[in-house]
């Protein structure tokens, strides 16, 4: 028998949340965020799964290459672009659509032109910080980028800091419209938090990837409220017990000390496995279905939970680390962490299969 842990991807949830993100994107074209092995859900899965999309957003050229010659012909956008000229050919060949953030990336397009026609999508600074041109610099980019021969089409791209946070988009949304409203092109926008709470924000193509997968972006509102459901589940099973007598000690670092009599469930999971190793006592576990509590340390391939009150359980009984009962944002939430961090961490050596 292999060691108990494994994870299941639905590919009912992931076409569920596609549905609910076409819903709130309206008109407006849908590029499915695959980046990070689709928050660890498999690429080329998730590709299949979330077929509906208009397209596929990613960062390696590399994967983007896998999904062509997986069939997928749908336009694919590489959110930070090309990294090299040599990066050229191949975003040529397979028709990729780079986001150009960047005056270097303009100097290679110059220099090593593609050798047929692509589309691009011009990113802009709106007050993020991270990637993009400013408002000095936008005008002479979009110049260049329009009477570039190559190049077929531009969209006007930018990215919010705080969709999902109590300052929202209006600054940056105001920014963003003042940069590019003289330069006539599509407009994207929008990523989960965006697409959830700020129609404003629709724009021609949006790029949720969050949602898709079942979370929310938001800590103030839960993923089932807004109608999402969890796509990965990471479950295992209990293999040991102990039985503690207060003032007995569970863990490395003796970390967690019974005050009453408790019995505690070894569960085969640990931060080996991607279980935040941060995650304190008392993050939540179902057991059998039913809610428990971590004791101590997250170990590299075990955990333990107070099992006290689940008489029933022991050796053999099944735990829901995350997914299905139990949302991936709350133990992230426990955690303190997110549950995009979860759902990228989920390590090589968990099998993962694909349920309906
Ligand atoms: C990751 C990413 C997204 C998707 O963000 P979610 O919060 O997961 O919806 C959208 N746009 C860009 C540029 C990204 O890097």
């Amino acid at each position: 028998m292999p060691r108990p842990i494994r994870a299941t991807i639905s590919v009912s949830a992931l076409a569920h949340n596609l549905e609910l993100a076409r819903r709130h994107a309206g008109a407006a074209k849908i590029w499915a965020v695959v980046k990070a092995n689709a928050y660890g859900h498999g690429l080329a899965r998730a590709a299949r799964a979330l077929g509906g999309a208009d397209g596929y957003a990613l960062l390696d050229i590399e994967e983007a290459v896998r999904l062509r010659s997986a069939g997928m012909t749908r336009p694919i956008l590489l959110l930070e672009g090309f990294f090299d000229a040599s990066d050229m050919p191949l975003v040529c060949r397979h028709g990729l659509t780079p986001v150009i953030h960047c005056m270097e990336q303009l100097a290679i397009l110059e220099a090593a032109p593609p050798e047929g026609p692509i589309d691009v999508y011009l990113k802009v600074n709106s007050g993020m910080n991270r990637l993009g041109f400013t408002a000095a610099s936008a005008p002479r980019a979009w110049q260049a980028l329009h009477r570039h021969p190559r190049v077929r089409s531009i969209t006007w791209m930018t990215h919010f800091a705080d969709a999902d946070g109590a300052e929202g988009v209006a600054g940056q949304l105001e920014r963003f419209g003042a940069m590019t409203r003289a330069l006539e092109a599509p407009h994207c926008l929008a990523n989960s938090a965006a697409l959830l709470r700020y129609p404003q924000t629709r724009g021609d193509w949006v790029r949720p990837g969050i949602m898709l997968y079942g979370c929310s972006p938001f800590p103030d509102q839960n993923a089932a409220d807004l109608g999402l459901r969890p796509a990965m589940t990471l479950r295992s099973e209990i293999i040991g017990v102990q039985r503690l007598q207060p003032g007995e000690r569970v863990g490395y670092g003796f970390d967690y000390e019974a005050r009453t009599a408790i019995t505690v469930g070894v569960v085969a999971c640990g931060y080996g496995d991607g279980y935040p190793r941060h995650a304190p006592t008392g993050t939540p576990v179902l057991i059998a279905g039913r809610r428990a509590s971590t004791a101590g340390r997250v170990s590299m391939d075990l955990l333990c939970v107070d099992i006290s009150g689940i008489p029933d359980a022991g050796a053999g009984t099944p735990v829901t680390l995350w997914g299905e009962g139990l949302s991936a944002d709350e133990v992230a939430a426990a955690a303190g962490t997110v549950s995009y961090q979860l759902l990228c961490a989920l390590a090589a050596r968990v099998p993962v299969s694909e349920i309906a």
